[in-house]
C-alpha cells in the first residue's frame, strides 16, 4: 500500500456507540491486539498472535473506535526513521523520498495520509513526537503513569508511554481522554497507595495524604483545547536551539512571535544537564532492552532456532536469525553496560544523569508554565541517508529523550514547513501538566 504504513491491516471492530464511534485509529505494531498479529516490526515476532488485548486496546473498543490495523515501526522500538523495520521502510507522505521519522513511522504516517483519523505509538525517547514532527501532524507523549503499558511489548519500560497521534491538537487530546487513567494491571498508573510504592504517583499519592485519584480522572484534555495562553509563560530552552538546523530555528522563532502576539511572555531558560541527556537515555534504553529482550529465545517468544546441537545454540541461532541490526548492536552494548565491573561506570552514571535532568526540568517549571524547543533539531532526512551512521540518529534525539528522563508530558505540534518538510514545535509541560501542553499547543494551530 501506498507508504507502508502498515504491516497488518485487519478491522477490528468497537462498541456500537462511545466516544470514538465512527473514528479510525491505527495501532502501532509493539501494542498487544487479541487475535490479531503483532510483529514489533520484527521477523522474530513475524508469526506471533497476543492471546489479549492491551488496555489501551480495550479502551478504543470499548469507546467506539474502528481500529483499521497495525503500523510500521522501527524494529522493537529502536531507531528515528522506521527504517529498521524488518517490513520494509515508511515513505513520509509529506514527501515520499523522505523518512517519516520513527519509530511510531507508520502510525505517523497513517494519520498523514489520512489512511486512519487517529493512532496510537509509543514514546520512549521520542518516538511518537519525532514522526509527528516529521509528518506534520500532532503527536503526544504522556507523564510516566498517565497510560498503561499493560500488553505493550516492553522495549525501555522506566521511560516509556503509550501516546495519542492525530491531525489536530483538539482529536489527539480526545484520544488521550480515552486511553488515560488507572489500570490494576499495571502498578505504575496506580493513585490510591498509602505513599510508599505509588511509582510515577508517589509524591502525589503522598501530598493528598494517600487519597489521591489518578489525575486522569477528574481530566478533560479535550476540553483544554482552548487556545486560550494569554497570561501564558514559555519557558524557551536555549541549550536546545544551539546546533540546530537554521530552517528549523526560523520556523521556530516565528512561531513564538505569534504566540506573543496572542499574550504569551517567553523568558530564556537554561537546563545544563540536556548535553549529558542522549548519553544517559542510551545506556539507560539500551541496559534495559537488554533484559527484556531476553525473552525473544525461540522457546517462549520468537522464531525457533530449531533442535540441533545444545540449549544454548538453539537459542543463539533464534536471535541470530530473528533480531535485526540495531537491536543486536543494543542488546550488546545493554549487556556490556550492565555487567559486573562496568555497571558503576556506565549505568550509575546514568541514572545519575537522569536524576540532575529531573532536578534542572523542576527548576525551569519554577519559572515558567510550559517550555517549548522544536521537536526535532533537524527536517527529515532522505530515506536511506542515515541507516550508516547510528551515532548520528541518536543525537537527532536531544530534544526529545530528557523528557522522558524525566517522566513528564510533551506535545509535538505542526509549525509550519521549511522547503516544503514539516516542522515541529514540542512543548514540555511539568508532571501531569497535560492540560497545560494541550492549550499551548492549540494555540499554535492558530
Ligand atoms: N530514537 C530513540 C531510540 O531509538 C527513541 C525510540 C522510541 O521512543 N521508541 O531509542
Amino acid at each position: 500500500m501506498a507508504h507502508n504504513a502498515f504491516i497488518t491491516r485487519e478491522t477490528i471492530d468497537g462498541a456500537d456507540d462511545g466516544p470514538l464511534s465512527g473514528r479510525t485509529v491505527a495501532v502501532k505494531d509493539n501494542i498487544s491486539t487479541e487475535g490479531v498479529r503483532t510483529t514489533c516490526g520484527s521477523a522474530m515476532l513475524e508469526s506471533y498472535v497476543p492471546p489479549y488485548d492491551a488496555t489501551v486496546v480495550e479502551r478504543l473498543k470499548q469507546a467506539g473506535a474502528t481500529i483499521v490495523g497495525k503500523t510500521n515501526m522501527d524494529e522493537f522500538g529502536m531507531g528515528g526513521t522506521t527504517e529498521t523495520s524488518a517490513y520494509g521502510p515508511v515513505e513520509n507522505p509529506a514527501d515520499s523520498g523522505h523518512v517519516p521519522g520513527g519509530s511510531s513511522g507508520g502510525s505517523a504516517a497513517a494519520v498523514a495520509a489520512g489512511e486512519a483519523d487517529l493512532a496510537l505509538g509509543s514514546d520512549t525517547g521520542g518516538s511518537v513526537r519525532n514522526p509527528a514532527a516529521f509528518c506534520g501532524v500532532v503527536g503526544i507523549k504522556p507523564t510516566y503513569g498517565l497510560v498503561s503499558r499493560y500488553g505493550l511489548v516492553a522495549y525501555a519500560n522506566s521511560l516509556e508511554q503509550i501516546g495519542p497521534i492525530a491531525q489536530t491538537v483538539e482529536d489527539a487530546a480526545a484520544l488521550l481522554d480515552v486511553i488515560s487513567g488507572p489500570d490494576p494491571n499495571d502498578g505504575t498508573t496506580r493513585f490510591d497507595l498509602a505513599g510508599d510504592d505509588g511509582g510515577a504517583a508517589d509524591d502525589r499519592s503522598a501530598a493528598d495524604g494517600g487519597s489521591a485519584t489518578h489525575p486522569a480522572t477528574d481530566a478533560n484534555y479535550a476540553a483544554a483545547a482552548d487556545g486560550d495562553v494569554n497570561g501564558t509563560t514559555v519557558g524557551v530552552v536555549t541549550d536546545l536551539l544551539e546546533g540546530a538546523d537554521d530552517r528549523v530555528v526560523d520556523r521556530f522563532e516565528a512561531t513564538l512571535d505569534d504566540l506573543r502576539s496572542q499574550g504569551v511572555d517567553t523568558v530564556e531558560v537554561s537546563l545544563d544537564s540536556v548535553e549529558h541527556a542522549v548519553q544517559a537515555y542510551y545506556v539507560i534504553a539500551m541496559s534495559e532492552a537488554s533484559s527484556n529482550l531476553a525473552r525473544f529465545d525461540g522457546v517462549r517468544y520468537g522464531v525457533s532456532g530449531g533442535d540441533e546441537g545444545n540449549w544454548n545454540e538453539s537459542f543463539a541461532r533464534a536471535r541470530e536469525d530473528g533480531f535485526g541490526e540495531e537491536v543486536k548492536r543494543r542488546i550488546l552494548l545493554g549487556t556490556y553496560a550492565l555487567s559486573a565491573g562496568y555497571h558503576d561506570k556506565y549505568y550509575q552514571k546514568a541514572q545519575d544523569a537522569r536524576a540532575w535532568v529531573k532536578r534542572d526540568f523542576d527548576d525551569a517549571f519554577e519559572r515558567a508554565d510550559v517550555l517549548a524547543t522544536p521537536t526535532m533539531p533537524v527536517l527529515p532526512p532522505a530515506l536511506g541517508e542515515s541507516l550508516s551512521d547510528p551515532l548520528q540518529l541518536y543525537l537527532m534525539d536531544a530534544n526529545t529523550v530528557p523528557v522522558n528522563l524525566a517522566n513528564l508530558p510533551a506535545i509535538s505540534v505542526p509549525a509550519g514547513e521549511a522547503d516544503g518538510l514539516p516542522v515541529g514545535l514540542q512543548f514540555v509541560g511539568p508532571k501531569f501538566g497535560e492540560e497545560a501542553i494541550v492549550r499551548a499547543a492549540s494555540a499554535v494551530e492558530g
